[in-house]
């Protein structure tokens, strides 16, 4: 008998006769002796529905109002799932975020889990009830509901496993695994076995939304043995993440093709190329809480640089205007904004023992006639910056560059 969490994703909720189904193979596992407590997400589209009522009413939503009624969503499902569950004879029962205690800090729409209680779910659980949790939402210090950022059920997911020390923390989605890049974009990628959790982190952070990089963050941090499997499928071992780089795992040098068409490139041209430069334009951004990705800056001609870099494309408008203010303090000659740009990165432990990958990445897009604007590597990434247009032929290009369709030998 083993605690199992599960967490199903917003398409696997997507009508009563999925939430229906998800009822059903919770009751599966209960059957095999198992403890279960499921955390559900909104029901697919509900959450970007919310987000849009709300710009409706406020062009910039305040965020203390958003998340209270964004996290709706979630209580929807909980209370749904409990009730499909009941209906074929589990015993069930939904919490909130909040009624849990899942405790976080304050900051409104990407918030942090600070502590969970397991009072609840424990008696709940000793009970033989199956515990029903609403993702994507905690409580803050203070009782105000908070949400936990874009696919931020997948944290709550890894959160509770952690907490309650589960067996195993297994998110179904609508694709039976982690692929080698995005399904969705290149059909004949591939689904891996295991993936490293580390290979995994660097995918979350760099664009694949399959997992919430936090709850890939939670996972390594708690060790939590996490799987990626389907909902549509009543087979299939999906993906796990594992800790450790066996010999007998898959060999391969890259794992897997991320993509991000989140960022937006900001280029001061004309900079006078001194000591401090660099403070001086990113400063002020920092100050701002907006995050800078990848910076380049040019060897100075006649004194002066250019100097680019990237934000998040929500905050590409209040980066730019920050940064005329610096243009104008510094005497640069002109700022560019570009939000029109995509990253696409190349992950892969096996990196780190082999030379010459950053090249054969290189000259498949120049290939294509690919344009690489900005480059940024790690020990076991490397990311280029393209114009958005190229995204997917970049991505196509460099899954075949590296035959990612094909099994490692
Ligand atoms: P959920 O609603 O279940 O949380 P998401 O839409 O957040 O599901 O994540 C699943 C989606 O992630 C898939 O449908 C797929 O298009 C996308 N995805 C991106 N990169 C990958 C990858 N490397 N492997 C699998 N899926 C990926
Ligand atoms: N419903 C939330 C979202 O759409 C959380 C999640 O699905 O994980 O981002
Ligand atoms: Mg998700």
């Amino acid at each position: 008998m083993a605690l199992i969490v599960q967490k199903y994703g917003g398409t696997s909720v997507g009508s009563p006769e999925r939430i229906r189904n998800v009822a059903r193979r919770v009751a599966r596992w209960k059957s095999q002796g198992h403890d279960l407590v499921v955390v559900v997400s909104a029901m697919s589209g509900e959450t970007n529905r919310l987000i849009a009522l709300a710009r409706e009413v406020q062009g910039e939503p305040d965020p203390r109002e958003l998340d209270q009624m964004v996290s709706t969503g979630e209580q929807v499902t909980i209370g749904l799932l409990a009730m499909a569950l009941k209906d074929i004879g589990v015993d069930a029962r939904s919490y909130t975020g909040g009624q849990v205690r899942i405790l976080t800090d304050n900051a409104y729409t990407k918030a942090r889990i600070l502590s969970i209680d397991e009072h609840n779910m424990r008696a709940d659980l000793s009970a033989g009830r199956v515990v029903v949790v609403a993702g994507f939402q905690g409580i803050d210090a203070a009782g105000n509901v908070t949400t936990l950022g874009r696919g931020g059920s997948d944290t709550t997911g890894v959160a509770l496993a952690a907490a309650l020390r589960a067996d195993e923390c297994q998110i179904y989605t609508d694709v039976d695994g982690v692929y080698t890049t995005d399904p969705r974009i290149v059909p004949n990628a591939r689904r891996l076995r295991t993936v490293t959790f580390e290979e995994m982190l660097e995918m979350a952070s760099l664009g694949s939304k399959v997992l919430q990089i936090r709850s890939v963050e939670f996972a390594g941090k708690y060790r939590v043995k996490l799987r990626v499997l389907s909902s549509f499928q009543d087979e299939g071992e999906g993906t796990l993440i594992t800790f450790e780089e066996d010999e007998h795992m898959e060999q391969a040098i890259i794992s897997g093709i991320a993509f991000n068409r989140d960022e937006a490139k900001i280029t001061v041209q004309g900079v006078p190329d001194r000591p401090g430069i660099a403070y001086q334009i990113l400063g002020p951004v920092a100050d701002a809480n907006i995050d800078v990705d990848m910076i380049v800056q040019n060897a100075g001609v006649h004194g002066l640089t250019d100097f680019s870099f990237t934000v998040p494309r929500g905050d590409f408008a209040r980066a730019s205007r920050l940064i005329e203010e610096v243009r104008q303090h510094i005497g640069a000659r002109e700022v560019i904004g570009d939000e029109r740009i995509a990253k696409v990165s190349i992950v892969g432990v096996g990196m780190r023992s082999h030379c010459g990958i950053a090249s054969k990445a290189f000259r498949a897009l120049s290939e294509e006639g690919i344009n690489i604007q900005m480059i940024s590597t790690s020990e076991i990434k490397i990311s280029v910056v393209l114009d958005e247009k190229y995204l997917e032929l970049a991505v196509r290009v460099l899954h075949d560059a590296f035959e990612l369709d094909r099994e490692p030998v």
